[in-house]
């Protein structure tokens, strides 16, 4: 049974709905952001290569056809490079009609390796790589231990869309909670304008149980932030996202956790989505909203 192959709980991003989930590593190698409580469980583990093969072997057994392939866990670019590379080497020979592998990757394990590395990742077909951004603030950063710099994601994203990969980024939207959250949002619009990824996603905090933030909303010490300061916050962001005309940032804020969904590309949406914003608090849809939500969750639809 596939599902017998699986450590879980198991996690890939939305895009990768109908991709092969091929679990290389298990957990994540950081394990210690404030709000995160996706491997809490797990202890980071590189799955031997023998383990990995067999499960490929497997999946190639049940499956036909498939174009898109996910390298699971939180952070699969953390592995030695030789033992990727073995990996992605099988994964060709056995899937030669893939058309895209992706992972997610921390600032720090793409730090680690080297542009040659990197380079011959990506033509392997590794050609799309997420990374959690959170926040371009350097003082949030530290609040959530996000375990990287705003300078060193920066340095990280630009080396990626140098070497080729395209890049898709998520930020968090009330992470500091109701504290002045300008810095956050200011530098965060900053920081997307230097990296200018191929895909944004923004994201608002759920409060996880187990996570710091959990432990600290119920020492009193985190206030959630209401419906309308993340959207002010969100309008911040989105006004400090200055890039040229030939670049294109695709963007994203309609995941569950969001208040109002926006989509839209940078920098030709960028007005309409304020607009759009500014429309929505001045006309108290977020309360609304909130409200309805917070009703029909109690109902559990
Ligand atoms: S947010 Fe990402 S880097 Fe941070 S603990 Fe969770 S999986 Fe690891």
């Amino acid at each position: 049974m596939i599902d017998d192959l699986y450590n879980y709980p198991l996690y890939r991003p939305p895009s990768e709905a109908y991709s092969l989930i091929i679990q290389i590593t298990l957990g994540c190698s950081h394990n210690k952001c404030t709000f995160c409580n996706m491997y809490k469980g797990k202890q980071f583990t590189i799955k031997p290569f023998e383990k990995v093969k067999s499960e490929i072997d497997f999946f190639r057994s049940q499956i036909k056809h498939i174009d898109k392939i996910f390298l699971a866990d939180g952070d699969a670019l953390i592995m030695r490079t030789e033992s990727l590379i073995k990996i992605l080497k099988y994964i060709n020979l056995k899937f030669p009609e893939v058309k895209r592998i992706s992972l997610y990757a921390s600032p720090r394990s793409i730090l680690l390796k080297t542009e040659k590395e990197l380079e011959e990742i990506r033509n392997l077909g590794v050609s799309l790589v997420y990374m959690g951004l959170e926040s371009g603030d350097n003082e949030t950063l530290k609040e959530i231990n996000k375990g990287a710099t705003a300078e060193e994601i920066t340095e990280a994203a630009l080396k990626m869309k140098k070497i080729g990969f395209q890049l898709s980024v998520t930020v968090i939207a009330g992470i500091l909670g109701n504290k002045d959250s300008t810095n956050h949002a200011v530098n965060t619009g900053k920081v997307i304008s230097k990296i200018i990824p191929d895909y944004l996603g923004i994201l608002c905090l759920v409060v996880h149980p187990e996570t710091d933030i959990d432990i600290q909303c119920k020492k009193g010490e985190f206030v959630e932030a209401s419906g309308d300061q993340i959207m002010e916050e969100i309008k911040l962001m989105i006004e400090n996202i200055n890039i040229p005309d030939n670049e294109k940032i695709i963007f994203r804020s309609n995941h569950a956790s969001n208040y109002l969904n926006l989509k839209g590309n940078f920098p030709e949406d960028k007005d309409r989505l304020l607009d759009d914003i500014n429309y929505a608090i001045s006309n108290d849809y977020i309360r609304q909203r909130n409200e309805q939500y917070l009703k029909y969750s109690k109902k559990g639809f």
